[in-house]
């Protein structure tokens, strides 16, 4: 693991962040990450890894969870047994537009991501990890934006990295992005009511 931060403000949920999965998004991620501070967390735990250079396998491509970084992610997820997951990655501009296409679903099984604003992308994680290792009622994140990201990327990119370091839960988070997204929020409720039946968003 390249970076390594634990954030601990004692009773509270566990929030893991975990960077740079696969390829070299670990470069472009660890200048947001690297941004989140003690001061960014009142209460529960905040863990931060940011992954060194790997082969780049999709995580929506089961071969991803048996790669040796797939089982290293898999392994700190299930040693700190998180209630809140987000995976910062990037993308090259070249795939924004299948990344939001309306018929993501329809040809890789996961919904599209939903922008924010600067080409900040917000969505769930792999449905390999989301079913199987987390818990109905627990936040999974996927946050991307551009590789060699301009300032207002990297700042929104940050801002919800922070608002998300200081909720507590599902409310408070949707409380927090609301402020500023509110058609986002209702779109990522409605994915992920079609995608996962009752579960809850993200
Ligand atoms: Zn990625």
């Amino acid at each position: 693991m390249g970076y390594f931060k634990i954030i601990d403000k004692g009773e509270g949920p566990t929030r893991l962040f975990v960077g740079g999965v696969h390829g070299k998004e670990g470069a472009t991620t660890i200048k947001a990450l690297s941004q989140i501070h003690e001061s960014d967390v009142q209460t529960g735990k905040l863990l931060i890894y940011n992954c060194e250079r790997s082969p780049y396998i999709s995580t929506l491509d089961e071969r991803y969870y048996n790669s040796e970084i797939g089982k290293e992610v898999l392994f700190i997820i299930n040693h700190h047994k998180p209630s809140v997951y987000v995976e910062p990655h990037c993308y090259k501009p070249e795939s924004y537009k299948k990344l939001v296409a309306k018929d993501r679903k329809q040809r890789v099984g996961v919904p599209p991501l939903i922008e924010l604003e600067d080409g900040v992308l917000i969505g769930s994680v792999s449905p390999f990890i989301r079913t199987t290792h987390f818990k109905r009622e627990d936040i999974c994140i996927t946050l991307e934006m551009p590789c060699s990201p301009p300032k207002k990327s990297l700042n929104v990119y940050v801002n919800v990295l922070k608002a998300i370091a200081r909720s507590n839960n599902r409310a408070e988070l949707e409380n927090h992005l609301r402020v500023r997204y509110p058609q986002q929020v209702k779109t990522a409720r409605r994915y992920a009511r079609e995608f996962f039946g009752d579960y809850p968003p993200f």
